[in-house]
């Protein structure tokens, strides 16, 4: 390949061990996984496999114990804490099984909280309303135009789930790295999901990284690839 842009989030040689117990647990053995500009990969494997281990380690929640982490062409893992912080607050979009949005805040408040955090609060005042635009006019996209003002409880599961996937985009990530984003929902709210990353994916570019093991959801992805025994393989 001649002039190929650089993976947008790729994981070379990546090694994962946990210590309990006296014993050792071998997770990740040697994971490489390159996912390019607009790609949108799903990664399976039963249960204990390694599937959020490796998520979690892609985001920069978690060091590991050999190999990189790089983010367009560049190694993040190894960087210290606080850049590590920003390039997740900036590169990076995540949702996970569970929503965790923050019940005292609604919609668009839950949406505004990384770019709170990623400006601090003097800067914040000058940019609030912009970005205020910005998160209504995500949720809008997400079918959540009449949700704005709406606490966590006072929504569904499905409704939830397209809050997070906001809350995740509003600081412009290109990956998103989605952790069994379905899990909790009934099979019409989950493919309601599936669509939106579909579109997010063709219309906008952004790439994702989808885990899941509902080989119905995986096929919705570009590729697919399968984690066993520590390794993947193409599946
Ligand atoms: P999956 O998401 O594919 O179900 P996980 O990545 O959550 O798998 O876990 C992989 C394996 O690592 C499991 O056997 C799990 O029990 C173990 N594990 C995960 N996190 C920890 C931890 N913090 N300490 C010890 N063992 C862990
Ligand atoms: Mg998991």
């Amino acid at each position: 390949m001649i002039d190929a842009a650089p993976a947008a989030i790729a994981v070379e040689g990546l090694v994962k061990r946990y210590r309990s117990g006296g014993g050792t647990l071998d997770v990740l053995r040697g994971i490489d996984l390159a996912v390019a500009p607009g790609d949108f990969v799903a990664i399976v494997g039963s249960s204990g496999s390694g599937k959020s281990t490796l998520l979690h380690l892609m985001g920069l929640l978690d060091a590991p114990d050999g190999g990189t982490v790089l983010l367009d062409g560049v190694r993040a893992d190894d960087q210290p804490t606080g850049r590590r912080d920003r390039l997740r607050n900036t590169a990076i979009g995540m949702v996970f099984q569970s929503y965790h949005l923050l019940p005292e805040l609604d919609a668009v408040e839950n949406v505004l909280a990384p770019l709170l955090v990623r400006h601090g609060p003097l800067a914040w005042l000058s940019r609030r309303q912009a970005a205020r635009r910005d998160a209504e006019a995500l949720l809008g996209r997400f079918g959540l135009a009449g949700r704005l003002h709406h606490k966590p409880r006072q929504l569904s599961g499905g409704e939830m789930q397209r809050v997070a996937i906001a809350r995740a985009l509003v600081t412009r990530p290109g990956v998103l790295l989605a952790d069994e984003p379905t899990g909790n929902l009934d099979a019409d709210s989950g493919a309601g999901i599936l669509d939106a990353l579909v579109e997010l994916n063709r219309a906008d570019g952004l790439s994702i990284v989808l885990v899941t093991h509902d080989p119905a959801i995986a096929a919705r992805a570009d590729r697919v690839v399968r984690l066993v025994a520590g390794r993947v393989e193409d599946a």
